[in-house]
């Protein structure tokens, strides 16, 4: 587990392995498919679809098609390269860093509000854990609740409900 491999080293794996998986699954290694994956590893956190489109258009003068890249997250996610949060509203994606991610995710179950937390004690108690003979890829956290602004919201609505009441 290894959360401080650099970007193009990451990239270099994760290429390598995304070559092997279209090898396998019969799916033809297209630049665009590349140029795809290359802009994935650029992330360094969470990213929305939307985004990943933009960033095809402004940093590497691709135009995908929607449909195209939807297809293409799908093959990254099925081949372990990239890990989907559905959660909220709208899915987010994030590349897999080898051996897992080393961060957790606060999720507000009121807004669907996705934040990264990182937490030594809590990681190394995971890499401790031994699941019989299941060998462990990683682990994804979802600690859920309410984020600040959510949970301020629902005081000042119970402070009024309240009043009413008064
Ligand atoms: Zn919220
Ligand atoms: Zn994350």
């Amino acid at each position: 587990m290894n959360g401080s491999m650099e970007n193009s080293d990451y990239t270099k794996v994760a290429v390598a392995k995304f070559q092997e998986y279209l090898k396998a699954h019969h799916l033809r290694k297209t630049p665009e498919r590349f140029a795809i994956v290359e802009t994935v590893c650029s992330y360094d956190g969470h990213f929305k679809l939307e985004d990943l489109h933009e960033r095809m258009i402004e940093s590497r003068h691709f135009v995908v098609s929607r449909a195209t890249l939807y297809n293409n997250i799908n093959i990254l996610v099925d081949s372990g390269i990239v890990t989907r949060h559905r959660l909220g509203e709208m899915a987010e994606y994030e590349k897999n860093v080898l051996g897992g991610n080393s961060h957790f995710h606060m999720v507000c179950t009121e807004c669907g509000k996705i934040k990264e937390f990182h937490n030594d004690k809590l990681y190394k108690c995971l890499l401790a854990i031994k699941v019989g003979k299941f060998s462990v890829k990683g682990y994804t956290i979802y600690v859920n609740g309410l984020c600040a602004k959510c949970s301020n919201a629902l005081k000042r609505t119970q402070k009024n409900e309240r009043k009413k009441v008064l």
